[in-house]
């Protein structure tokens, strides 16, 4: 099972100048949909788990979902990812579990509400990072606080990474990729008005400032679904009430992957896809009572999304560039 480090999935995506999205499993469907995608297009794939996915699936189902997903498709790269680890205990959980990548939010303290000082995000992730590394497992920090909340996680508030204090971060901490606040946020309203290049509703500019003082940091962008408008459109046709949103647009995304975004973390596109497929699937077959007949389109409504940022993030076309690294070749290039 070619279950890789997150770090070279990004080292290679660095290599090559593209970004990798990050899709959030929490079932089966969502699982064999990321898969799918993947070897339809031939990408490499993180999929992550958030505290709230590992919650619902009681662990143990989500862990067999996403190693089975391996063993289904043992020629593409799956690095097995921990979203928005809050302490250390969860993170020793997530690499027993067999984790390949783990993230420490050491924005927020572990209630994952309160925002922390500099100093106290500092010594938690350091602590992960001493703890993660001689396991070969990757570790990804978080500096400034995003926007919105999810799971029950976030402040609410968003506080911008401050380019300034990200050199000294990583010399601190040794992370391996940095998730950064530029204005994005969790959830399906990140937007009130749509974003275009004029209105400067995303801080790029602190991208690029980072990627010129960082040069080699691999950076990732959190909350960068898309809300495609069609979808809310349809989840309102059939039923719904959303109200309306935009999210980020995919030449943002392009933006930010031009300039050291490497991980582009992609949940909400998939949630609404499933929303919109079963609402429909509902009103035009009020008959239907099978789970199977409406996850079927809504697996395949996913599918098309994942095929669609594997292409737009340009991660597609590269699943065989390299050979997978195992926990224990990372082992080794921790040490040095
Ligand atoms: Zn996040």
């Amino acid at each position: 099972m070619p279950l890789v480090p997150m770090k070279q999935i990004l080292d290679e995506a660095a290599k090559g100048g593209y970004g990798v999205p990050h899709f959030n499993v929490n079932n089966m469907e969502q699982a064999q949909a990321i898969m799918r995608a993947a070897e339809k297009v031939s990408s490499p794939v993180i999929m992550a788990a958030s505290r709230g996915a590992l919650k619902y699936s009681d662990l143990i189902y989500l862990k067999h979902i996403m190693f089975a997903s391996a063993e289904k498709y043992p020629r593409i790269p799956l690095a097995l990812h921990l979203d928005h680890g809050n302490s250390l205990e969860t993170i020793k959980t997530a690499i027993s579990l067999g984790f390949t990548s783990v993230m420490i939010d050491g924005s927020l303290k572990e209630d994952g509400k309160t925002p922390t000082s500099f100093e106290e995000n500092v010594a938690v992730t350091r602590q992960v990072v001493e703890y993660a590394h001689p396991f070969g497992v990757t570790v990804e920090g978080e500096l400034g606080c995003l926007g919105g909340i999810e799971d029950g996680v976030g402040s609410g508030h968003s506080k911008l990474t401050d380019p300034n204090q990200v050199e000294e971060f990583l010399k601190l901490t040794g992370v391996d990729a940095l998730a950064v606040a530029i204005g994005t946020s969790h959830g399906a309203y990140k937007f009130k008005i749509k974003p275009d290049p004029e209105k400067n509703l995303l801080a790029m500019d602190i991208i690029k400032s980072i990627h010129k003082k960082c040069p080699q940091l691999h950076m990732v962008m959190h909350g960068s679904s898309s809300v495609p408008s069609e979808l809310i459109a349809e989840i309102n046709k059939y039923g719904g009430k959303m109200a309306p949103t935009y999210g980020v647009p995919l030449w943002a995304i392009k933006e930010g992957i031009a300039a050291g975004v490497r991980k582009i973390n992609v949940d909400t596109d998939l949630r609404l896809a499933v929303t919109a497929t079963v609402r429909k699937y509902f009103h035009d077959n009020p008959d239907k009572f099978d789970p199977r007949d409406y996850l079927t389109p809504a697996r395949d409504a996913m599918q098309k999304i994942i095929e669609e940022r594997f292409v737009a993030f340009g991660s597609a076309g590269h699943a065989f560039d390299y050979k997978p690294m195992t926990l224990e070749d990372a082992k080794k290039f921790y040490r040095h």
